[in-house]
């Protein structure tokens, strides 16, 4: 349960909640609130009702996530993007893979020149078969942390195991836990103790609080920068798109949960003509934010050629997302909160 202390009383009422149930329970504070999990109501001493103001029992289990425990937006400061806030709208690019200094190189400027700022790539690349392209690996970390500088953009790259958690770490500005890793405890438990940025993708059969026990996991080790990504999931129709892009999982998430939502058109589609309506939907549900594959060569490309936009696609559809967002943005502004009036 979450408790909401009386501003005047709360620092003495935190006191007696903590001697109270210090030891016994895991106790979480944020500002006037404080959640103390597996507590019921009853079991609160008379002076700690006295203090307050309310007590909210439905909420995730997932506390730490909860907007109920932290209501304000989390905002994730990178060198030159800031993820999450009411106002900020971040695009992501990049090749799915990293494929040669050249290539990421361009890659970077495209993206550059459509407005994003973060540059997207994969050095260690989770492949359905084993026989299928693996990534550069550290060459492909050097490659891509070089593209990025030289177009003054913060880089994002996924960290498939521990064993490279320390070498991503160095080269990267945010990491990217992969949809397929969205239940690995022990890579979660480690990128817990790092203090480094993460966006953790929901696993392809993953429910919403699924999604949000994988984000404690990375809070309960101390590090709280991270956001979340919809990248679409499985279900019984998988003959014209990848996966099942579920739109409103980005409404559910962002009334559930403070951290910022990124969504993956890409991923969620697989086809490179789907991903422009389904960019402009998420970036309608509410979006942080978009992170994208390009490719200046889809048929060639090494992996997920057939989702891949060209430049020109790409541009246009970064034109068209940005153009959206600001138009809601501007409504939001004139008409405050949303509310059921
Ligand atoms: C990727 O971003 O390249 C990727 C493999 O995504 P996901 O983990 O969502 O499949
Ligand atoms: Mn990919």
């Amino acid at each position: 349960m979450i408790i909401i202390l009386n501003n005047s009383k709360a620092a003495q009422i935190k006191q007696l909640l903590n001697t109270h149930f210090g030891g016994k329970t895991d106790i979480f504070t944020h500002g006037n609130r404080i959640a103390l999990n597996k507590v019921t109501p009853d079991q609160l001493t008379d002076d700690e009702k006295a203090g307050i103001a309310d007590i909210i029992m439905d909420h995730p289990g997932a506390v730490q996530s909860s907007r109920a425990l932290h209501p304000e937006d989390t905002i994730i400061k990178l060198p030159h993007t800031q993820i999450g806030g009411y106002g900020n709208f971040v695009m992501m690019a990049g090749p799915c893979s990293v494929e040669s200094e050249a290539h990421v190189s361009a890659m970077a400027k495209v993206a550059k020149d459509g407005g994003a700022t973060v540059l997207r790539g994969g050095a260690f690349k989770p492949r359905t078969s084993p026989y299928s392209f693996q990534g550069l690996g550290v060459a492909g970390l050097k490659y891509l942390r070089e593209a990025a500088d030289k177009q003054n953009m913060d880089m994002i790259t996924e960290v498939m195991d521990e064993e490279h958690l320390e070498v991503v770490c160095q080269y990267a500005d945010m990491i990217q836990i992969g949809a397929r890793n969205m239940q690995n405890f022990s890579l979660l438990k480690a990128v817990g103790k790092t203090r480094k940025p993460v966006l953790l993708k929901r696993g392809m059969s993953a429910t919403i609080d699924d999604l949000l026990n994988a984000a404690e996991y990375i809070a309960a080790g101390g590090n709280t920068q991270i956001a979340l990504s919809e990248r679409g999931v499985r279900t019984f129709d998988d003959k014209y798109t990848r996966n099942t892009f579920d739109v409103s999982a980005v409404p559910v998430l962002k009334k559930l949960t403070h951290y910022p939502i990124i969504a993956d058109p890409s991923h969620a589609e697989g086809h490179w003509d789907l991903v422009t309506p389904m960019a402009l939907a998420a970036t309608a549900s509410g979006s942080d934010g978009i992170v994208v594959e390009i490719h200046d060569n889809p048929e060639k490309a090494l992996s997920d050629g057939p989702q891949a936009l060209k430049p020109k696609t790409y541009k246009k559809m970064t034109s068209e997302v940005f153009a959206l967002h600001d138009m809601l943005n501007s409504f939001n502004q004139q008409e405050g909160a949303v509310v059921n009036g």
